[in-house]
């Protein structure tokens, strides 16, 4: 006889479900927690993981409402049930991130199914074939690093403080050296922009064919090949971006969480998760090191290594000595009082900046210059009567490309460029700001010998177009190359000698409490991309910053490669008005296509919170920002409002939130409630 505890089990299913349901055990077969399974939820039949047994309490609820409890379908054994370690880190996921555990549980598997087929064709583009290169001497700061890391068997959180061009990345290589020699694996996370070539390349030289790789850009194909590869231990390291912690591979090592202050680690949609947060609670379940890497650690992080919960290891110096690029400030205000001289120069470019390209040309060096906005022009403005172009989906002002058609960044919305204002319909539309085609195009009239290259993205569409824009920047193919912030990370080219910040203003202002902590990221990243291969007794790379806001912290800091005094200055602020790293903090974004929906739901939320707070002591110190229009108040015609709350301890802030939003019988019709744990981005 089976016990009733047995006959039944509880399924997370593939639905928008909150809690898991009971189903009864198929005659023929029994299943059990991990397995994964089909069952039928009301006339369709979906996917489910199984979470263990039913409590006895369920079954009585049931049959006292006279509920039939139907009964699983099927085991789907072609993919492994997910084990322990792994399954309790899912259900870590759904809790936190307030997300369906049957629908968290979907990222797991790979798009396609296993084929049997030869796959050798295939995966040679996805894995560069390398010849082995020799390995270099570790410096004195890498040993001290690496020595410090590995003296851990067991979860500890490391984090690798280390200035552009310190060797991380070889201590990295290091370190998965090490896990492959006790036959485990690991993982390697990324941000998906620094997924590139060269990263893969330096591993492919290192660990040959043991490593699987997965990106947005490949194939369904492709990533299921890659997943199977991994999870069977075919091969040992999977390097990939955020969505590769999903793949259940038993048997970690060390996870190495590279660039880990990036705000892509973040998914802004469906399971709002952090790359990194997650990537540290998946070691602590596995039992292992993991390892977060960074020029600029993120706030969080650092406060973190200052509270001695997590290990800091730091790098000061360079490999070999190089120099860091020495870092110069032009006020762009004083250029205008400049006398003028006989070049035509756009009022974008210094003139200290032009004699420097010029300079660096002339030595045959390249230069690389950021700017943060594509396009021709930011936005374009009728001087008669003031009107801007604006798209008509969202709250956003649209951009002038190829002089021709105007673009939305948020929705892509596109219209031709008519010239004669369409409101007074007297003035001509003047395009305004700048854009990296319009930089483009006024480099190649000021230096017409020089091959000029654009990387944004407009103009790189593809991992295989920013391969073929490496490889040229390698063989100095370019001379100059103007980019967004797609050119600021990870990449290393030993000819690039000039780096040049044509507006560091933009995101100085952003209304987002990290905008001084993006801005200060941006520059040291972008300016250490300058003479990183540069000797000891050689000139330094160079770095000009152009702003009209000279005494900006972020810029102050960043110039004298203070990223200590900026992260003490920043906490300072911090502290004071309660931001993260201090307290938690989670956003609640409401949206609609009507905006009297949007304000009347906001207005019972609000409501809400502020009856749970008067009434339990446990919520009294909930500090609730709000309702207040988000600073994009609408989005692909979606009207846009949000609450804050914060609070010094996660637990409580969750449990605060799940309290408020309840059944959400309360929500209106056609209105979306959308949670943001932890949020990195408030716009
Ligand atoms: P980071 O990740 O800190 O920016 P990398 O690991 O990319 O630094 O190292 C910067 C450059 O120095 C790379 O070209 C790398 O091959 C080289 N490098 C790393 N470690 C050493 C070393 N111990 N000796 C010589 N060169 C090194
Ligand atoms: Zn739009």
């Amino acid at each position: 006889m089976i016990d009733q505890e047995v006959a039944a089990v509880q399924v997370a299913v593939d639905a928008p479900l909150k809690n898991q349901l009971t189903y009864l055990q198929n005659e023929n077969f029994s299943v059990s927690r991990g397995q994964i399974v089909t069952v039928p939820l009301g006339k369709r039949q979906v996917r489910g993981v199984v979470i263990g047994p039913a409590k006895s309490t369920d079954l009585e609820k049931a049959k006292a409402a006279g509920f039939d409890l139907k009964r699983v379908i099927s085991v789907d054994d072609e993919w492994p049930a997910l084990k322990d370690p792994f399954l309790k880190w899912l259900e870590w996921l759904a809790q936190y991130y307030a997300y369906p555990l049957g629908r968290v549980v979907q990222l797991c598997f790979p798009p396609l199914s296993k084929t049997t087929t030869a796959r050798a064709s295939k995966r040679a583009a996805v894995i560069p074939t390398v010849a082995a290169r020799s390995e270099h001497a570790p410096t004195v700061e890498q040993t001290a690093c690496i020595a410090g890391i590995q003296e851990h068997k067991d979860f500890s959180v490391h984090l690798v403080h280390g200035v552009t061009g310190s060797g991380k990345t070889e201590i990295y290589l290091k370190l998965f050296e090490k896990v492959l020699e006790k036959g485990q694996r690991g993982i390697f996370l990324v941000p998906e922009i620094s997924l590139t070539p060269q990263l893969v390349h330096r591993f492919a030289e290192r660990f040959g064919d043991k490593i699987a790789v997965l990106h947005s850009q490949l194939t369904d194909r492709e990533r299921t090949n890659q997943w199977w590869d991994i999870v069977t231990g075919n091969k040992k390291i999977l390097i990939g971006a955020r969505s590769a912690l999903f793949c259940p591979i038993e048997d970690v090592g060390l996870i190495v969480v590279d660039e880990e202050h990036e705000s892509s680690y973040k998914q802004d949609e469906k399971l709002k998760y952090n790359g990194r947060d997650s990537a540290v609670m998946l070691a602590k379940f596995m039992d292992c090191p993991v390892v977060l890497g960074s020029a600029t650690p993120s706030l969080e992080s650092w406060k973190n290594a200052v509270d001695k919960k997590y290990h800091l290891h730091q790098l000061k110096s360079r490999v070999e000595n190089r120099p860091l690029p020495n870092i110069q400030v032009v006020d762009m205000r004083l250029e205008k009082d400049l006398p003028k001289k006989s070049i035509e120069k756009p009022y974008w470019l210094s003139q200290q900046l032009y004699n420097e390209m010029k300079a660096t040309l002339e030595r045959k060096e390249q230069v690389a210059l950021l700017l943060n906005r594509r396009g021709m022009a930011h936005l374009v403005l009728c001087p008669e009567c003031g009107h801007t172009a604006e798209c008509p989906n969202c709250d956003i002002s649209l951009t002038l490309h190829a002089q021709s058609h105007l673009v939305c960044h948020y929705c892509d919305y596109h219209e031709n460029f008519k010239i004669k204002c369409s409101d007074c319909k007297e003035g001509e539309l003047t395009p305004m700001g700048l854009g990296t085609e319009r930089v483009e195009e006024d480099l190649k009239k000021l230096f017409p010998e020089a091959n000029v290259a654009r990387a944004d993205r407009d103009e790189i569409n593809s991992r295989a177009e920013l391969e073929e824009l490496i490889e040229k920047m390698e063989q100095s193919e370019i001379d100059i190359l103007i980019g967004t912030q797609m050119i600021a990370k990870g990449l290393d080219f030993p000819n690039l000698k000039l780096v040049g910040l044509l507006l560091a203003d933009i995101g100085f202002n952003l209304p987002d409490f990290r905008s001084s902590e993006r801005s200060f990221q941006l520059i040291t990243q972008m300016s250490g991309r300058s003479g990183r291969h540069t000797k000891a007794d050689e000139n330094p790379g160079q770095v000009i910053i152009q702003t009209y806001n000279t005494t900006h912290d972020s810029l102050l800091f960043a110039q004298n490669h203070d990223y200590e005094g900026f992260v003490q200055n920043e906490l300072n602020h911090r502290a004071q008005l309660n931001y993260p790293p201090f307290h938690k903090m989670t956003a609640i974004r409401v949206q609609s296509l009507s905006l009297q929906k949007v304000k009347d739901t906001c207005h019972v939320m609000s409501q809400r919170a502020h009856a749970a707070k008067e009434k339990f002591a446990i919520y009294h110190d909930i500090e609730i920002l709000g309702p207040a229009q988000a600073p994009m108040a609408k989005l692909r015609n979606q009207f846009r409002y949000h609450l804050i709350f914060k609070h010094p301890q996660s637990q409580r802030l969750n449990q605060f939130v799940s309290f408020l939003l309840g059944d959400e019988s309360w929500v209106e019709s056609q209105v979306k409630v959308l949670v943001d744990i932890d949020p990195m981005n408030l716009l």
